[in-house]
């Protein structure tokens, strides 16, 4: 999922300074875990602009903010609300954000969250980054724990000599995802997979932005 967290209230206030009216725009998905678009965040957002003197004309929780089209019909039957506003603020991830830049042509959208990773959830409301959405994957050579995110070196091939005591160097908070590989290949009997082979340097055009994709099956195959 992707992790929000809201900005900070006066920076937005400082961002909108020259609109009065809004109309407000949740997601179910991520953000909602995230406690930065759901139902609840929604409300809260709408009395604290009130609160300043803003109009905001209504707001929904999207189904799935990234997915335009499922948002284009999630927002049909407010149409009055959201042409008496003058502005759109979405409570999403970035994605989200330009789903409504998207959508609207001709009003100024604002994000209400930054967009910080992609993580898991490990307990409520606690997420960790596990993916860089590297473009390809190599999950399968290091036992299902990524170096390239969990180690703050990125290293394909570690330890680094800084490990100490199963810890990291720059996050000593942090165990050494390299001793984590390392414990877990051998509980899993695959020491000899990761002592007979280096990974090779990264070839990081998989990861060169924009990046598309069309999971759509091509006719006559
Ligand atoms: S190797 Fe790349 S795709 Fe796989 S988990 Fe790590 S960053 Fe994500
Ligand atoms: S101690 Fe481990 S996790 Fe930390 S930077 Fe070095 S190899 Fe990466």
């Amino acid at each position: 999922m992707i992790i929000s967290r809201k900005r900070d209230f006066q920076e937005l206030l400082e961002n909108i300074k020259n609109y009065k009216s809004f109309f407000l725009i949740g997601c179910s998905e991520c953000a909602s875990l995230c406690s930065t678009g759901s139902e609840k965040e929604v409300k809260e957002l709408s009395e604290t602009l009130r609160a300043e003197g803003k109009e905001v004309t209504g707001g929904i929780v999207a189904k799935t903010g990234c997915q335009v089209l499922g948002t284009k019909k999630d927002l049909k039957p407010y149409k009055d609300e959201v042409n008496n506003a003058e502005c759109i603020l979405v409570m999403s991830c970035g994605a989200g954000t330009q789903t409504a830049v998207d959508l609207f042509e001709d009003k100024p959208v604002y994000a209400t969250n930054d967009s910080l990773f992609l993580g898991n959830m490990t307990r409520f409301q606690v997420f960790d980054e596990r993916c860089s959405m590297c473009g390809k994957c190599i999950l399968d050579r290091t036992g299902g724990i990524c170096p390239i995110t969990t180690c703050p070196k990125g290293l394909l091939n570690g330890p680094c000599g800084g490990m100490k005591d199963g810890h990291c160097e720059v996050s000593p908070d942090i165990p050494c995802a390299w001793v984590r590989i390392y414990e877990r290949m051998k509980k899993l009997g695959k020491l000899e997979e990761l002592s007979g082979s280096v990974l090779d340097a990264k070839d990081w055009s998989t990861a060169q932005s924009p990046r598309a994709l069309s999971a759509r099956e091509k006719k006559g195959k």
